[in-house]
């Protein structure tokens, strides 16, 4: 059987990080106004500090996240054909010992939300590139582009989208908009357009 790697954050689930923002600061920040990879970052330095503290302590990001449409269904489809993989990393390197918890969150929304996973199958690792498999699935390109994948699939998020065809040919990730998409492409070997 061949092996998929999926990612977990901004390709099985989205949000989240800003839901749990609004609430500590009493605000309602709109996703279109956060430019920043981490939305904590529109924070001042030590303000941010103390709000990771506080998130890492109090929040568990996967109760207020959604989940992207298909990916649960079209993942089990898959999980008949293919051995799935989900690697997903936990790491924050602006607070290594707090983050720990994050490894516990993202296992335990697994085993709930994906009973059909092997547990043995989470890889709770930011090291992706050490992980071989036929199939790599992810929103980033830099999970992508490095180590070993026979197809590296970029799922389309508002951060990957200036990468033109062109540079991600050069890469040899190939781009699809959403998890049907995949299903066509891993199920019946139709390319996305
Ligand atoms: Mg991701």
């Amino acid at each position: 059987m061949n092996k998929i790697m999926i990612d977990l954050d901004e390709t099985i689930v989205t949000g989240g990080y800003l839901e749990a923002l609004n609430e500590y600061l009493g605000t309602n920040y709109q996703k279109e106004e956060v430019k920043e990879y981490y939305v904590s970052d529109i924070l001042p330095k030590e303000e941010n500090d103390k709000y990771l503290d506080y998130f890492y302590q109090n929040v568990n990001v996967y109760d207020k996240s959604t989940i992207i449409p298909h990916a649960l269904e079209v993942i089990e489809k898959l999980s008949k054909y293919y051995e799935i993989y989900i690697c997903t990393a936990f790491y924050d390197k602006r607070k290594p010992e707090a983050c720990a918890i994050m490894a516990k969150h993202k296992y335990l929304w697994i085993l709930k939300n994906m009973p059909y996973i092997n547990p043995k199958k989470i890889l709770l690792t930011s090291a992706k590139e050490l992980v071989m498999c036929d199939v790599k699935i992810d929103d980033k390109v830099s999970n992508l582009k490095r180590g070993y994948g026979r197809i590296k699939i970029l799922l389309t998020q508002k951060h990957n989208e200036h990468y033109t065809k062109e540079e991600l040919a050069k890469l040899g990730i190939l781009r699809v908009n959403n998890w049907i998409e995949i299903e066509n492409l891993l199920l019946k070997g139709v390319l996305p357009e």
